[in-house]
Formats: C-alpha cells, structure tokens, sequence
C-alpha cells in the first residue's frame, strides 16, 4: 500500500538481489525550460521541480523575457519591436506566435 506521499509517484517493478520482486516510486523529475517561440533549451533556467529551494535571482535570467524566450528569439522581438516603434515594419507583417511578445516589448520601450 502506497503512503498518500507515493500515490502521484510513478510506479515501477524491479527484481532485488534475493528474486523478488517489488515495488519502487520514482519521484517525477520535469523537463528543462525550453524557448516559447523554438522551443531550444533555456540557459540559466533550473528545472521547475528544483525551483522551490531555489533564491529568486537563481530561479530566472533577469533579462527581459528571461526564463521565456531564448536569446535569438528574444534579440529578433525586441529588433522587430524597434522596427515598428520607428515605423519601418508593421505588427500585421510579424509572425503570429511572435506578435504578443513583441507587443510586451513595444510597452518596455516606452
Ligand atoms: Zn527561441
């Protein structure tokens, strides 16, 4: 019988030295952080079951979209954000996934 700690554990059968055979709970391990354009693997960003023990300064870059987007992804929206504040290229033209972040950084720009 699981602890009520185990019951979100995944369940896992192995055979110990002496032949039986018994039960063991892993402890469920997220995923790296990925790009929410690329979804390329995020630096400086701990994995979310980590988070909790963690400073905040540890938990994310302090960079704009830190922890969201990453770094190519992040210099193209803030160089399509300029563009538009300077009249060179307009929202409709941009990408559609891409446009909500270009928005935020149109509002860092003010
Ligand atoms: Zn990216």
């Amino acid at each position: 019988m699981p602890t009520p700690g185990e019951r979100t554990k995944k369940k896992k059968y192995r055979r110990t030295p002496g032949g039986k055979t018994k039960v063991y709970f892993e402890r469920d391990r997220h995923g790296k952080a990925s790009c929410a354009l690329c979804n390329a693997k995020l630096a400086g960003v701990p994995r979310q079951d980590e988070v909790r023990k963690l400073s905040k300064t540890e938990k994310r870059p302090s960079v704009p979209f830190g922890g969201v987007l990453c770094n190519k992804c992040r210099t193209s929206v803030i160089e399509e954000a300029i563009k538009i504040k300077e009249g060179i290229k307009k929202l409709e033209e941009c990408k559609i996934g891409k446009r909500q972040y270009i928005e935020q950084a149109l509002k860092l720009l003010e």
